[in-house]
This record gives C-alpha cells, structure tokens and sequence, in this order.
C-alpha cells in the first residue's frame, strides 16, 4: 500500500465540537471514553500517582483500524494526539490534558508459533503478557526488568532487558511492526518494506508512527539460573561489580540496584532497611557454567542473601513486582563508557542521605550482543557504551513534596554526568531538546528527523522525546 505524504498540518486547533466525537465513537469497534463515561477515572490513569490528567477523550482501539480512526480524527482538527500501551512512560507523554489519548492497553493479544520460534504482539501487551505464553514453549525475548511494561513504549525505544548481553535489545529481534502513519495509513515495516520506518520505529520512541503489532524472534530460552544476590554497598563490591558485569560471559546479564533491603519473603526479617546492591541476575547457559560466571560475583563479599537457582525464566519478575505498583518518580540516567570511583563514592554518599527509603541508583553493565550490532543498523545508536546507570527517587504519596525528592535526584546527577556518554530515550523525564539530542548521535538524529517530515511533517506524533520533522 502506498503511504500519503502529507503536507504539514496546523499546529493551532480547528474549531472542534464535543457532538463531533460521537461520529468517531460510531466508528469504532473498541470504546471511545470521555469525561462523561463512567470509567473515566480509571481510564486516565497510567503508573504514576502524581499524574492527573484529563484527556478530551481516550480511544480504547480494538484493532489497527480504530488507531487509524483517531488519528485522522485528531489530525483533521489539529488535536492535539498522546499514545497509550502500558502507561509507564517516565516523561508522563501517554496521559496528556485535552488530548484524543490512542489507549491500546486491551490490544494484547500475544501469538506464538513455537515452529518457527516467532511472536506475534499486540502492542498494549506487557512484558509479562508475552514472557508467560512464550515459556510454555520453552521461547523467550529479552525485555524489560518490570512484567508490567508495555511492549509498545520499550520497543519503540529499544528495550533494555534481562538478556540483553546475549540477544541484544528488544529490537534486535524485532522482524516487522504493523504501524499507523500520521496519514492514517496502516503498513508493514520491516527490512523488506518500509525500511526507513523499520529503522526509525527501532529506537525513534514513537516519533514515526504508532506500532500496533510486533513480530519478533524469539530465543531459545526456558530455564535460567536467575534470582537476586545481595551484597552489602561498599566501594569494593560496587567497583568489583561494575568492573566484571560489562565484561563477563555474554550469557550473564545483571542489573544493580542500590537501595535498602526491601520487605520482601526473601529477606531476614533482621536485614531489611540496610543498604545493599540487589544484583538481579539471568544466566541463559547451562547452570554449571553459570555457577562458574557467578563465582566472581558471589565473592566479592558475603551475600545478605543469594536467591539464585535454575527458575523459569518468567519468575526473574517476581523481584520487581513491586515496581509495577503506582508511585511517584523522578529520574536522571545515562550511558557510560567507564565509572570511575568518584562515581561509586558520590553514589554511595547520596544513598546514606537519600530522601525517600525507596530511592535507588541503578547501574547496568551492557556490552555483550547489544554491542556487536552496527550503531547505523537502528535509530538506537548507543551501542558501544559499557554501562548505564540511572538515579531513582521513588516515593508513594502523591502528597509528598516532590521537589525535595527531585533535589537529591538532581544532586547526585550534577556529581556524576560529566561522565555521561549519551542518554537512553526510554529514561528520559521532560528535560529539554538538549537530552532529546543526548539520546541519538547527530547523524542519527539527522536521519530520524528526516524520516520523521517524510512520514509526521506536522508532528502529530509530538507527545514523546521529540525528534520535529526536519525542514
Ligand atoms: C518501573 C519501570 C521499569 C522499567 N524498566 C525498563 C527496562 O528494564 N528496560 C527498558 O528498556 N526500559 C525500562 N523502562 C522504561 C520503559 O521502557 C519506558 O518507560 C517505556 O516507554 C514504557 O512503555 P509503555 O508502553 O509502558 O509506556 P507508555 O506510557 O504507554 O508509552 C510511552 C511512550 O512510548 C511511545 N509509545 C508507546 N506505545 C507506542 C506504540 N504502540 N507505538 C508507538 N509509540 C508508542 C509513546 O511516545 C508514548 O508516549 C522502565 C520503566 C519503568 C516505569
């Protein structure tokens, strides 16, 4: 099918009547949810407490076509357009106040075909919605390191998961996407149609389009030695960490946190509240192997606590349920090519003064898979960084006065970013143009814009880390 090229459209609303969205609502087969519906509330509701947004109306698409209503909808009137999957996005973009809101969150449907070792995935599936299907078939994808993550917003943005260091990100195993065009049009992306699109979904957070369905490869994967492993937060075990994480075996992926020991069932009770660095840990070869690859890890000092053991892979998630529940966020991460030690003792300082006891730094060694992928093969190019790492204030209460959350956030993260390299576009709060061009290398970023005036000249797609057309 061919795709309109379309002229820019305003960017100021036409006159617009409430008894105009009756017209779309008879269009659809999913559900059309204004201020006036009963389900309201619940419907503009994503993870954060401190969201409170109201939409004009939040479109709840039942099919590819639905999307393609709204959007010629919102674009015909200059609406302002915000997109929906798992409602988990850090910068707040899927709720926005007097928006037509594309909610796919009960467009799920996940289909494996265990043959050929291929998924099928609605984009409002989670994490968690494709992780247990797959495992059924002894199949897995590398997603995210929270079950209830929407496929839609990680793989648009990458997908950083929990095997990342053997099969890259998410995208890497992306084979094709179904997307709706800002023209309304609904087309295959892949290597062999669209190629530019594919390129630019992979990595380009939304700005070209909106993905209705993904196919990926899936891995060969079932079991794996997983669990967490906490030791206690010295310098010595943070710098023993990161000097092996970026470095190990591929088939060894870890993501670590420090923070309080957690209330959690596996936890004695008599070492909650202390500070830790809680290694989440995936190993995807075989379990004497990985007992091996672990030895380095596990002897860096004497475990709090030391989970690890041959699980599915889906129950790596029972560590991070808590991360599914709503709270309150503020967020500064980057890539890093190295962390020295100034790094670990500005973290370790901020986390004996941190303001909420939820509160963590994050640190990923990356490398690995995700590394051995061309940095022009997707418009995700920070491929050669070693580490990530990400300060969290995290707190419950929607009344809690955030800035002095965001102050120790923002405290740590004037300590640290000189030794930055780049930004992951699926960690980002709103914090400007500047960080949006963080995320993508300049010809990178050159390109991404370029696509983005062929398919979005009048950024429709603005609610995201935007990339403006180019012009
Ligand atoms: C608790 C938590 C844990 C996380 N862990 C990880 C992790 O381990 N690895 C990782 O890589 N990321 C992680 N993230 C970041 C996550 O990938 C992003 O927040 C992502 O955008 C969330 O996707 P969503 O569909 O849930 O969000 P939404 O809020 O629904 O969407 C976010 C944005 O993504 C775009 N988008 C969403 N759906 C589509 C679509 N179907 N088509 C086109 N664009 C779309 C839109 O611009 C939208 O504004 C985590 C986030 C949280 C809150």
């Amino acid at each position: 099918m061919s795709v309109a090229i379309l002229p820019s459209t305003p960017t100021h609303p036409i006159a617009f009547s409430y008894d105009q969205l009756d017209a779309l609502r008879s269009r659809l087969v999913g559900r059309l949810i204004t201020a006036s519906s009963p389900d309201f509330d619940e419907a503009r509701k994503v993870l954060y407490v401190t969201v409170d947004r109201r939409p004009l109306a939040v479109v709840r698409a039942a099919n590819a076509e639905d999307v393609a209503a709204a959007v010629g909808f919102a674009r015909a009137r200059a609406l302002p357009l915000a997109v929906r999957s798992g409602g988990h996005s850090l910068a707040q973009h899927s709720m926005i106040d007097g928006a037509i809101v594309v909610d796919l969150s009960t467009m799920k449907r996940v289909n494996i075909d265990p043959d050929a070792r291929i998924a099928r995935v609605q984009a409002g599936a989670t994490s968690g919605d494709l992780a247990g299907p797959a495992n059924a078939h002894g199949l897995a994808l590398s997603t995210g390191d929270t079950a209830s993550v929407g496929m839609g917003g990680l793989t648009t943005g990458g997908g950083i998961g929990f095997m990342v260091r053997k099969y890259g990100l998410a995208i890497d195993n992306l084979l094709s996407a179904q997307v709706v065009t800002a023209a309304g049009d609904i087309i295959t992306a892949s290597e062999f149609e669209h190629p530019d699109l594919f390129w630019a979904i992979r990595g380009g957070g939304g700005n070209v389009g909106i993905v209705t369905e993904f196919t990926y490869r899936l891995a060969p994967v079932g079991q794996v030695l997983g669990g967490a492993l906490l030791l206690p937060a010295t310098h010595e075990v943070l710098r023993g960490y990161l000097d092996y994480a970026a470095s190990a075996p591929d088939d060894l992926t870890t993501i670590a946190n420090l923070m309080r020991v957690p209330p959690a069932p596996f936890v004695p009770q008599e070492r909650i509240g202390e500070l830790v660095l809680a290694i989440l840990i995936v190993w995807t070869g075989s379990v004497e192997d990985g007992e091996r690859a672990l030895a380095p890890l596990r002897a860096l000092a004497t475990p709090v606590v030391d989970t690890v053991s041959p699980i599915p892979y889906p129950e790596i998630y029972r560590y991070t349920d808590h991360q599914s529940a709503p709270h309150a966020a503020s967020i500064r991460s980057m890539f890093a090519p190295e962390l020295s030690d100034a790094v670990i003792d500005a973290s370790l300082a901020a986390m004996e003064s941190a303001t909420s006891p939820y509160s963590l730094v994050q640190f990923r060694g990356l490398g690995g898979a995700r590394a051995r992928v061309v940095a022009d093969a997707t418009a995700f190019a920070h491929r050669d960084s070693r580490y990530f790492v990400a300060i969290i204030g995290l707190w419950l209460d929607a009344a809690e006065d955030a800035s002095v959350h965001t102050g120790w956030v923002e405290s740590l993260w004037q300590a640290i970013r000189p030794e930055g390299s780049g930004v992951y576009v699926n960690f980002l709060e709103n914090e400007g143009a500047n960080r949006v061009r963080d995320a993508y290398p300049p010809a990178t970023y050159a390109r991404l814009a370029e696509i983005k005036r062929r398919y979005d000249p009048g950024n429709l797609f603005r609610f995201n880390q935007n990339v403006p057309p180019r012009r």
